[in-house]
């Protein structure tokens, strides 16, 4: 089944964080900086000039919802903030550093990667995910107002193979295959059944339509319960990333 996950997790390794902490729906502390310019470099010399501008065209889509101001960066001559790759594994459609995590990656690894193709159906929802974790946002589904009736023992096994070709980076870091079974187990629970906490945050409501949102076959809920896909950014993802970086830029001809 082509169902949609990205590999959060990888993007949490990647970033050498060890205890991969605990987020809140918004942590404030993986948001850039209010009004800042935020460079998004390409670091495979050799992609696909209508890859690269359908990427880019994908990322460009939340713009005029942000008070960040997005510029694509020559790799040659700055790491920027962001580096994308585009490499197609068997790790997922996608995964991306959250928000200012990407900064304790190397300035030469990727901070997020695209796992499908230009002419993929996801494609564009891949980007639009994608990005949106890189500017902080998490996933919708893990909303601490969602409610979804999981079936759990079904959510792992529906999940466990689509991880497999996780294993062989985990056995990079010498782990035991018990204990890379139980990291790919909290893999799953982590990017899929956890609920972030509120702690305090009177924010925006679950939206079922955010692209933010994977979907899911009835086959993993109790009762009669379902998600298709999103591909577009929602109502619900434009008020909660306004929420994030208000004050939305003038456009740069006004600057
Ligand atoms: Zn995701």
């Amino acid at each position: 089944m082509d169902d949609f996950f990205c590999n959060i997790g990888l993007g949490k390794k990647r970033s050498n964080d060890p205890t991969r902490k605990k987020r809140s729906l918004v942590d404030t502390s993986a948001l850039w900086r209010q009004g800042q310019t935020l460079k998004i470099a390409f670091i495979e010399e050799d992609i696909d000039p209508q890859l690269k501008q359908g990427i880019i065209d994908g990322i460009m889509d939340w713009q005029p919802y942000i008070n960040l101001r997005l510029v694509i960066v020559d790799f040659a001559n700055d790491p920027g903030h962001i580096r994308i790759s585009t490499v197609i594994d068997n790790l997922g459609k996608g995964w991306s550093a959250l928000g200012t995590d990407a900064l304790e990656i190397e300035p030469t690894n990727a901070t997020l990667n695209i796992g499908v193709a230009l002419e993929h159906e996801d494609f564009l929802r891949a980007v639009r995910h994608e990005f949106g974790h890189a500017l902080g946002l998490e996933h919708e589904h893990q909303h601490p107002l969602a409610n979804i009736p999981w079936d759990e023992p079904k959510v792992y096994d529906h999940y466990r193979p689509k991880f497999a070709g996780f294993r062989d980076e985990l056995r990079k870091d010498n782990l035991t295959e018990e204990e890379i079974d139980q990291y790919i187990e909290e893999m799953i629970y982590e990017s899929v059944l956890a609920k972030m906490p509120y702690e305090g945050y009177a924010g925006n409501r679950y939206d079922r339509e955010s692209v933010m949102h994977y979907d899911f076959p009835n086959e993993l809920t109790i009762g009669d319960w379902k998600i298709g896909k999103n591909t577009e950014i929602s109502e619900g993802d434009k008020e909660m990333i306004r929420l994030l970086y208000p004050n939305v830029l003038p456009s740069p001809s006004r600057s």
